[in-house]
């Protein structure tokens, strides 16, 4: 089945951050408070994420490198309320597949695990001592794709889509604390106790944050919460605005549409609004299982929900003016 890890890396394993992006939802799946993510060289020479969850237990851990292996879900009726952040079970053997990686992990309760792989072949195996929760390794990701090595960019832009993505995963769990260093410099940490006004502070900066207005409005299905930049704060791209459901952070075009429909007049031509929305809903009016990276989804009542968005942002500026 090597080969066929291989070509599911290429679906889920894109680049560095789509390590990154993996491990941490796995760790965020393992209910830590705390994950470190270490990085060297944009993650092209290591990743390396630590937290202090659940672990996996010893006779556990050598199935989790396999593909379709995962413990979080167990039925087809599953899928359609899915509360946790990864459940194709694909991510462990993706990555295995492409990359040196070590694991060390334990349950708190008994000797953990250590296992090192290479392109997905077990390498060496044993155990390690018995601090509770997990930290993998990754190195030389990509060493046997070369094609896919080629197409990286420069360590700059690794680099930028490995800070989204913690920044995405800071805005979506501000009760975990993060901490994120770059060839051992700290470039970005959370406290773990913010709400998304002090999450927006740390990753926009406090003048930014100053300039945000808290929001909230909520229809039969949806409950929406979260804060928008006054319309003199504004950016020339989307990447601003942030959605997250049921504590996973989405794109979606029409969200976005509804969210820049709202600032309609306020807002000058050409310009995108810094927006962060926490929307809860009952999983059953989510599909998230449109696209392997899971970031895409679709709703089944969006026109509600898009109505109910654009007219909270609407409501807000004509209070703000009267
Ligand atoms: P998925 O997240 O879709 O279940 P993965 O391949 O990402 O699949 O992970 C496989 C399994 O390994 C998970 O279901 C989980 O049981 C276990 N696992 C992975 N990372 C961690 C972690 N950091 N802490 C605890 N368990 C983990
Ligand atoms: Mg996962």
């Amino acid at each position: 089945d090597y080969l066929a890890n291989k070509i599911a890396a290429g679906e889920v394993v894109e680049r560095p951050a789509s390590v990154v992006k993996e491990l941490v939802e796995n760790s965020v799946d393992a209910n830590s408070s705390w994950i470190k993510i270490e990085i060297k060289e944009a993650g092209l020479q290591e990743i390396k994420i630590t937290d202090d969850g659940n672990g996996i237990p010893h006779d556990q851990c050598k199935k989790a490198f396999l593909r379709h292996a995962t413990s979080k879900i167990k039925s087809e009726n599953d899928l359609f309320h899915v509360r946790t952040l990864g459940f194709r079970g694909e991510a462990l053997a993706s990555i295995a597949a492409v990359s040196r990686l070590e694991i060390k992990t334990s349950t708190g309760t008994e000797a953990g695990t250590r296992l090192v792989l290479e392109g997905g072949h077990i390498k060496e195996e044993g155990r390690s001592d018995a601090r509770q929760g997990t930290e993998i390794t990754v190195q030389d990701i990509f060493f046997n794709t070369p094609a896919r090595l080629k197409y990286l960019k420069t360590v700059h832009t690794e680099l930028g889509h490995i800070t989204d993505i913690i920044n995405r995963m800071a805005f979506s769990h501000s009760d975990i604390r993060f901490e994120l260093t770059h060839n051992e410099k700290r470039i970005f940490q959370t406290t773990g106790k913010g709400d998304l006004r002090q999450i927006a502070a740390s990753v926009y900066g406090m003048s930014v944050a100053k300039q945000m207005i808290p929001v909230h409005t909520r229809t039969l299905d949806y409950e929406i919460n979260g804060y928008i930049a006054k319309p003199e704060v504004n950016r020339a791209s989307r990447n601003y605005i942030t959605t997250i459901v049921n504590g996973r952070f989405i794109k979606s075009i029409g969200l976005a549409r509804a969210i820049t429909n709202g600032f309609h007049t306020f807002l000058p031509i050409g310009r995108q609004p810094v927006v962060v929305l926490n929307i809860t809903m009952d999983p059953y009016l989510i599909d998230v299982n449109v696209h392997p990276t899971k970031l895409e989804v679709r709703f089944s009542k969006e026109k509600e929900l898009f109505e109910a968005v654009s007219q909270m942002i609407k409501d807000t500026f004509h209070q703000q003016t009267l």
